[in-house]
């Protein structure tokens, strides 16, 4: 007998697959051209550096109704298809981000540092308004209507209106960027990048820490403080570009950006555990890095993202290193 979750989680899925079937604009300013497959990060140079036979390894999580840690698969994903969204067009694709696409990156240099920051927040825009999309088909789709209907559309619509909350509060961040790479001499924002021996993992994207949302920030007056963070590998080498903006951000933040700095490999590792298993879901590891964790760490990582996908508190800790030689 299918129960009433499992046809949830069937519809869901349906609807995610609609959703991700539909067309896109290209998020560039007021561009009306259709997106194509953006890559987050560099197919060759940076996802080949850390590929086994052209193949990384990602998460993919697959239902709706519950978070169950036996669920969370590691999936071993092509490098034509791993990190990519439908962000831009394939002119703003190609034209916008030349300067990061080279063989040798200036990661000092403040404009290339905002161009990965920026794709990165236009990444977390999309897969936001992706979102909306899939829970808008679960509200529209007949069958729904013939489950506890009450109940999961308060939820559904719960959703969306929080990921619209979102939405709108990255845009406030997209237009500053936009009109920076346009040419504004003013610096919204600030970078702080560090250098490390090659590990195997990429990762980009923005994270709130907010434990407690003050009235100005629920009301929308003011964007919530985010951190934006890139992990970029090269053969040798992972380059870390995290910052904030200037006005938009806090104690924490400031002191997370700060704290990457003069790592031990060890504690290099803890930092890159949290990151991936608390704050951010747009990463991808090495089959090399993946092959290695132990059973134990890869268990303690779902079991900690399955109770905590919805937490984003700061203070929040991880006690395991995934990265863990044994
Ligand atoms: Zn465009």
């Amino acid at each position: 007998m299918v129960t009433n979750l499992q046809l949830i989680d069937e519809l869901f899925l349906h609807a995610r697959k609609k959703a991700f079937k539909e067309p896109y604009k290209c998020l560039f300013k007021e561009c009306n051209a259709n997106s194509i497959k953006s890559h987050l990060l560099q197919k060759n140079g940076v996802l080949s550096s850390i590929a086994v036979k052209k193949h990384v390894v990602t998460m993919y999580y697959p239902d709706f109704t519950k978070v169950d840690e036996d669920k969370i698969e590691f999936k071993k994903t092509g490098i034509n298809n791993a990190m990519t969204y439908p962000l831009f067009c394939s002119t703003h694709d190609t034209d916008l981000f030349s300067s990061i696409e080279k063989d040798k990156i200036d990661y000092n240099d403040y404009k290339s540092q905002l161009l990965f920051s920026y794709r990165g927040l236009c990444s977390e825009i999309r897969k936001k308004q992706r979102n909306v999309r899939i829970y808008e088909r679960l509200l529209d789709s007949p069958r729904m209507n013939i489950l506890s209907p009450m109940h999961y559309t308060a939820i559904l619509l719960q959703q969306i209106s929080g990921f619209k909350q979102g939405i709108s509060d990255m845009l406030r961040y997209k237009r500053l960027m936009e009109n920076e790479i346009g040419g504004d001499k003013v610096q919204n924002f600030t970078f702080f990048y560090y250098k490390y021996p090659y590990i195997g993992i990429c990762a980009s994207a923005i994270f709130s820490p907010v434990d407690i949302i003050t009235s100005a920030k629920a009301t929308q007056l003011e964007p919530l403080n985010n951190v934006l963070i890139n992990i970029i590998p090269d053969k040798s080498s992972i380059h870390i570009v995290i910052g904030y903006h200037k006005k938009y951000n806090d104690t924490w933040i400031v002191d997370y950006a700060k704290s990457w700095n003069d790592l031990s490999a060890l504690q290099l590792q803890y930092m890159l555990t949290d990151l991936i298993a608390a704050r951010i879901e747009t990463w991808c590891l090495s089959p090399d890095v993946y092959e290695k964790i132990s059973s134990k760490n890869l268990k303690q990582f779902k079991k900690y993202w399955s109770e905590n996908v919805q937490n984003l508190s700061p203070s929040q800790r991880i006690n395991f290193n995934l990265f863990a030689e044994v």
